[in-house]
Order: structure tokens, then C-alpha cells, then sequence
């Protein structure tokens, strides 16, 4: 391709609205632009490697035997409300109506249209399983578009399905996507890892998040260092291997902390470490209002909570609320009182508190000594709090720290959520109906992209790995209008092309200073530039990730890219 054919128009300020590098290089290097919030056009290069990305997962997935199709992105509402989804989806579904007023949703995700379609199609145990996926724009108004390509509303996501007549096929569909999976964020040379997730709203069991590891991630995960062992923080077990200490227990007593509201205060005020306070926090957990526990080092984890409890919602209860049960406000409120009124129900760290402090339920007191099971019964201990860096790590090996992942992609076992909403079956060997078993993967196609980006750049700009770069080769010659130097690189340029390298040939009328510097934003594997000494037909390579440099003889050119691209898969 040459320069003044195609349109990559780089910028040399960083653009305002950019805050990490990904989003700042793909906007300079003139790969993508902003033409609303969340929504972006990939302009040549942009759409190029987007393509490459598409064509690793299309391999990876074809080779598992999953068969790709189309679906609409645009779908009558009755699917979702088949599924129950058209109520729960929220404001991130984007809805409208057809001439007729019918409704329509601009698909977030397909579930619902695939069910209906396999639903249709499928009839028999003996065209199970089947795994069937597409590469399509998706759409969610979400509240905080940002990070570029990370968080649009307007993305491009790989999502496929499968469908099964057990458990045990799911488990072996789960197991080779997960692998295909592996393989494909490693053949795009990112940094990941996959971690045990929460199902949240797709309502699936087993489930695993491909974490890439980066600074700007959204997503906390908590991972061992000493073992394979990660999730999502939102996840992650925390064991019980605690133990009390063997001091008597004391008498309780009311003590007076005005004005002493939170678990910091209340412990410099008394002089007790925050491990020995008990921290009370007023939830409501589907219609139920539950007094929560956790110790005051640690922090109630509402996830874990909603799982324990097998809730739909769980949030905390307003002051208004907590005034009116708890008879006062959110700092004083503790269990020793409230046992009659209310249920308790304790992160199982605080069965181990020995002679505690808590709320005393009456404005500007606490009570000290308290002692689970003799002052207050929780209904129940479980596992309800975030894990916390240098805690035991749940496999037993090692202790957890945490780091910052981009999630770019997603398994799930659905399980029959969706085919028993929508009467989606099989027959049986016998005869017999039986809801199809299902599985979802899901992954970030152009979220993806943004995280390689992220991952491969220098202060320069981009710097792609080979396999996902637009072209392989950056042809630039310094001065079109001498005579040696455009023979060599139009001679050049076709030799290379026929030799199958995708070149972009810089052919405008710039400053060689400008040439370089779009060059070395752009970020090719390899430049090739036509100078002074083309009479003699020698170029210069430059290897963009290490800034090496080569003459080479154009004789020599063939063999010396093979020699350096290996150097560099
Ligand atoms: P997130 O927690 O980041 O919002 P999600 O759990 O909503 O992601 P899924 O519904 O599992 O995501 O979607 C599958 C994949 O699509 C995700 O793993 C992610 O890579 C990608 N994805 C989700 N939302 C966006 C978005 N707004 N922009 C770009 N990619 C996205
Ligand atoms: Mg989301």
C-alpha cells in the first residue's frame, strides 16, 4: 500500500481526552477516531489489525471444530422477554422501535438469539453437541465509556455458544474452548492469566475471566506466588484459618465514644487494634433486611454475600433505613441488641474475635468484650469478605497478592438458564424432553486490540508484534524525487510484495524527520529506508523493538528479513 493512497492521519499532540497509552497511541498513529462517546471508526490501519486479531480467533475456534455464523445485531424484544432479560438488562441495552412501535434491542450480547435459533433447529440427542459462534459489533450504553477500544458502547466481541445433551460433554466443550482461548491471547503476545469469576446477571456456574495484566485494568485479581492459583478479587475464597486467643472472656461493658463513627476511629478511641472490633453494616438483601459482620480489618464482599445467600440483590440499607430498624445511626449499630429484631448473618473471621468491641445500638456508645456466640447468635458464619494480599492462598500454596487486569475474555457454563426460559429441548435415547444444555464464550475482539497496544509501545509510539502488525514492512525512501532512490523503492516494493510481506511504502513528499517519527509511531516490525545509498542499491533496515540497524545489499534483503523476523515471532 502506498502512503497517499490510504488515510493515516497521525498527530503529533496527545489528544486531550486520552489518559493511557493504548487510547492515545491508536488516536496519534491514526488508527481509530472518536465519533461519539464509546463509539470509534477503525480507520485503515485500525481495521487491518482488527482483522488480524478476528483471523487468530477464527483459526483457533475452527480448530476446535466450533462453526462460525451471523446473527442480527438487531433484535425483537419478545426474545428477551422470553428469557426475562428485557426487565433485568437495565439501561446498558440499548431499545427502540421499528415504524410499527415494535420493540427492538441492538444486541448486547446473544444468548437469547442463538437459544431461539438452536431452539428452531435442533431436535435430537444426535446433533449433540454443536458449538456455533460469530464475530459481531455489540452493542451497551455503558455509564462509563472510556480507556478507548477498553470500554466502548459500540464494540467488536467473538461470541460463541454450545449446546449439549450432558454435563460431561459441557465440561469437555468448557475445557477446549478454554484452550483455544489460551492459544489465542498467547499468539497475540499478551501477558494474561485466567482466573475463576463471578457468573453476575448471565446466571452460569463454573465460569473463568482471561485476565490481561496491565496498570490500567479495571478488574483487581488475586492471584498466589506460589502456585497457578487466580481470580477475580471479586471471587476469590478466603479459608478459615484462623484461631482466637486464649484470654478470658470478660464481662461486657457499655462504654461512651461520642462522636466516634468509623472502625479507625473507634479503635484509636479505645486503643484496640481494628482486628478486634467487629463491624456492623446493615444490608438489604432481596426483600430482607440482615445485619452483616466482618471484622473492622476487613471489608464485606456484597458478591459473596449475594452468592451465600443466594440472593438476587443485595445492597446496603440507607441511613433512613438503618435509623428506623436499628433505632440509630450507621457508626453505633452492632449485634449484641438486635438479635430479636433482626438476622445476623457473620463473615466466619468473627466467630474468632475474643473479648471484641462493637456497636451498642445507642447513639454515641460501644460495647467491650463482646464475645460471639455468648453475647450475640448469628444465624450463620460463611465466607463473606474480600480476600486481602498476604492472606493464605485457597489452594493452600503460597499467599496472595494482586494485580490489575484487562479482562479480554470470558467462558461460562450456563448451564439450562436460558433453555428452560425459553423451552429450548432435545429428545432423548428414549423419547423424552430434556432441556439443552448450554455454555457461552465470549471474547473482547477490539478490547483485544487495545490491550496489545497497551502491552507494546515505547515513548515513540506503537510496536507491534509481528503476527498482529497492519503491514510487516515500512518502505521509506528519504527522497522520491531523485531518481535512485524511487527505482529502488518501487523495484523494491513490488520484489517484497511478491514475496508476500504486506509493505506500506511512504511515498509522500514529507521531511524525512516527519517519515520517521509517523514510522516510529505507527510501529512496524521493521523499516526499510531508501537513501543516499540506493545508487548502489544498499537500504537500511531498522528493527522498530530494538532499534538495531542494518545496511543490507538489496541482494541480501530477502534472506536478512527472514533472519530478522524469526528473531522476532
Ligand atoms: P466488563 O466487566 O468489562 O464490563 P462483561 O463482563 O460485561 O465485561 P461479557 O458480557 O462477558 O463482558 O462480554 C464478553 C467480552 O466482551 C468481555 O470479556 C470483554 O472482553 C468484552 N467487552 C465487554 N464489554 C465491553 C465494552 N464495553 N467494550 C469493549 N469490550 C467489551
Ligand atoms: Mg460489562
Amino acid at each position: 500500500m502506498k502512503q497517499r493512497n490510504t488515510l493515516i492521519p497521525t498527530l503529533k499532540e496527545i489528544p486531550a481526552d486520552a489518559d493511557i497509552k493504548s487510547h492515545q497511541l491508536l488516536l496519534r498513529a491514526g488508527y481509530i477516531r472518536q465519533n461519539a462517546s464509546g463509539i470509534y471508526s477503525f480507520l485503515p490501519l485500525g481495521k487491518r489489525v482488527l482483522k488480524k486479531v478476528e483471523e487468530i480467533v477464527r483459526e483457533e475456534l475452527d480448530a476446535v471444530g466450533a462453526a462460525e455464523l451471523l446473527m442480527p445485531a438487531l433484535q425483537p424484544s419478545e426474545l428477551w422477554k422470553e428469557s426475562g432479560r428485557w426487565g433485568t438488562y437495565g439501561p446498558e441495552l440499548m431499545r427502540m422501535n421499528d415504524r410499527h412501535d415494535r420493540e427492538f434491542a441492538l444486541g448486547a450480547t446473544h444468548e437469547e438469539m442463538i437459544t431461539s435459533i438452536v431452539r428452531d433447529e435442533i431436535k435430537s440427542y444426535k446433533r449433540l453437541p454443536l458449538t456455533l459462534y460469530q464475530i459481531q459489533t455489540k452493542y451497551r450504553d455503558e455509564k462509563r465509556p472510556r480507556f478507548g477500544l477498553l470500554r466502548g458502547r459500540e464494540f467488536v466481541m467473538k461470541d460463541a455458544y454450545s449446546f449439549h445433551s450432558s454435563a460431561e460433554s459441557l465440561d469437555d466443550t468448557y475445557e477446549q474452548i478454554f484452550q483455544a482461548y489460551t492459544n489465542i491471547f498467547t499468539r497475540c503476545g499478551l501477558n494474561f492469566r485466567a482466573v475463576i469469576a463471578d457468573s453476575g446477571a448471565m446466571g452460569g456456574k463454573d465460569t473463568h475471566e482471561f485476565m490481561v495484566l496491565s496498570e490500567v485494568g479495571e478488574d483487581t485479581i488475586a492471584y498466589s506466588d506460589q502456585s497457578t492459583y487466580a481470580a477475580n478479587i471479586e471471587m476469590a475464597e478466603v479459608i478459615d484459618s484462623y484461631s482466637s486467643s486464649n484470654e478470658d472472656m470478660r464481662d461486657t461493658e457499655k462504654v461512651s465514644t461520642p462522636g466516634v463513627k468509623t472502625i479507625e476511629e473507634v479503635a484509636s478511641f479505645l486503643e484496640v487494634s481494628r482486628e478486634n472490633c467487629i463491624k456492623s453494616l446493615l444490608f438489604k438483601v432481596d426483600e430482607e433486611f440482615v445485619l452483616i459482620l466482618s471484622r473492622g480489618d476487613h471489608e464485606i464482599n456484597d458478591i459473596k454475600v449475594k452468592n451465600f445467600m443466594n440472593a438476587e440483590s443485595v445492597e446496603l440499607a440507607s441511613a433512613e433505613e438503618t435509623k428506623e430498624i436499628m433505632g440509630c445511626t450507621v457508626g453505633s449499630i452492632g449485634p449484641c441488641t438486635a438479635g430479636d429484631k433482626i438476622k445476623i448473618v457473620a463473615d466466619q473471621a468473627v466467630k474468632y474475635v475474643r473479648n471484641g468491641i462493637a456497636g451498642a445500638n445507642e447513639e454515641g456508645y460501644h460495647l467491650v468484650n463482646v464475645n460471639p456466640e455468648r453475647d450475640f447468635q448469628a444465624a450463620v458464619f460463611g465466607d463473606l469478605r474480600f480476600i486481602q494480599e498476604g492472606d493464605p492462598s485457597p489452594d493452600g500454596k503460597g499467599t496472595i497478592s494482586f494485580a490489575k487486569g484487562i479482562e479480554v475474555g470470558h467462558v461460562f457454563k450456563l448451564g439450562t438458564r436460558y433453555s428452560d426460559a425459553m423451552n429450548s429441548t432435545y429428545l432423548d435415547e428414549n423419547g423424552r424432553a430434556q432441556s439443552i444444555i448450554m455454555g457461552c464464550y465470549g471474547i473482547g475482539v477490539s478490547r483485544t486490540l487495545a490491550a496489545v497496544a497497551e502491552q507494546y509501545n515505547d515513548d515513540r509510539g506503537l510496536v507491534w508484534p509481528s503476527d498482529l502488525s497492519p503491514y510487516d514492512l515500512h518502505l521509506i525512501p528519504i527522497n522520491m524525487k531523485d531518481e535512485h532512490q524511487a527505482n529502488l523503492a518501487n523495484e523494491l516494493y513490488e520484489e517484497l510484495r511478491k514475496n508476500r510481506y504486506d509493505v506500506l511504502m511512504d511515498d509522500r513528499a514529507e521531511r524525512p524527520g516527519v517519515k520517521f517519527a509517523d514510522s516510529d509511531l505507527i510501529g512496524l516490525p521493521i523499516r526499510i529506508t531508501v537513501g543516499k545509498k540506493a545508487s548502489e542499491g544498499i537500504v537500511e533496515l531498522k528493527v522498530r523493538k530494538t532499534g538495531d540497524m542494518h545496511e543490507v545489499h538489496k541482494d541480501d534483503l530477502l534472506s536478512t528479513l527472514i533472519d530478522i523476523f524469526k528473531t522476532l515471532s
